[in-house]
């Protein structure tokens, strides 16, 4: 895919070049000069930054990201629109996960206010040209880098008479989003859970298909993957379970397991837990 997207890369450019020679055939020599600098200084700040390696399939870095093998500092990039930065409780706990399962030590989390795209509704295309224009970490040398967005417009696939709102999704190896406004209007006046609840369970399922579950880039070693539900676990109450990306199936899960005397943020199951140790986590 990306050898055969270069090479059309090339050909484009090659044809334009060979567009651009014959017009500059017919105009002074020193406007020829004056582009030839430009696409210079282009292609030489493009050179600097490889982000192949972020651009790839959901789950591909799931074993990069689990032990220190091939990268062993992590660097989350949080980029937020104003007025929804996510709360300091939910990062911690997000982080305190990263930790239980992965060998990373190193971590670092840095955070980037955004101005609001002003969208009522965000398609998964969107969300990737916005990371396109912010992001600014990438995988560079034992760092392996990871982008959240936190945004301020529900996904466009939301359904809110089905109860289907959508609070985060992956869309590629490192990138994640996360749908702060609808988190924010779905806990509302929530007595039983809190926004630092919701957010964190949001995360650490997300980040748990970035780690390759469920049989998405990390192998299930027992067949527990939900067949009505692509990537997601079939045990009850685990983490990885599907309704955990949904609205109101997410606060009748947190609600349950409180009801218990069990945390609010669900854990990963027994299951889960052994692919990711059998893919070089913990
Ligand atoms: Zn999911
Ligand atoms: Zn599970």
């Amino acid at each position: 895919m990306i050898l055969v997207s270069e090479m059309k890369r090339f050909i484009q450019y090659s044809v334009a070049m060979k567009t651009k020679i014959v017009l500059y055939s017919f105009i002074a020599l020193f406007f020829f000069i004056g582009c030839s600098k430009d696409s210079d200084l282009n292609s030489n700040a493009n050179a600097k930054i490889d982000k192949s390696a972020n651009l790839l399939s959901t789950g591909a870095s799931a074993a990069d990201l689990l032990a220190n093998t091939k990268f062993d500092e992590l660097l989350i990039e949080i980029t937020y629109v104003e007025g929804f930065r996510p709360s300091t409780e939910a990062i911690a706990t997000f982080e305190e996960f990263l930790r239980a399962r992965t060998f990373k030590e190193e971590i670092t989390i840095t955070y980037k206010q955004l101005t609001s795209p002003e969208e009522e509704t965000l398609t998964l295309n969107e969300i990737v040209d916005l990371e396109k224009e912010n992001r600014t970490a990438y995988n560079n040398g034992s760092t392996l880098a990871v982008y959240i967005y936190f945004a301020d417009a529900p996904a466009e696939t939301d359904d809110e008479s089905e109860d289907t709102v959508t609070l985060g999704a992956v869309y590629q190896n490192t990138s994640m989003v996360i749908y702060e406004a609808t988190i924010r209007d779905l806990v509302g006046n929530s007595t039983f859970v809190s926004i630092a609840d919701v957010e964190a369970a949001t995360l650490n399922h997300e980040f748990g298909h970035l780690l390759g579950l469920v049989d998405l880039g990390t192998p299930a070693i027992n067949a527990h993957e939900d067949q009505d539900a692509e990537s997601h676990c079939t045990t009850d109450g685990c983490l990885m379970r599907a309704e955990l990306q949904f609205g109101r199936s997410m606060l009748k899960m947190m609600q349950s397991n409180t009801s218990k005397g069990l945390a609010a943020i669900p854990e990963l199951d027994a299951e889960c837990i052994l692919d990711l140790q059998s893919n070089g986590g913990r």
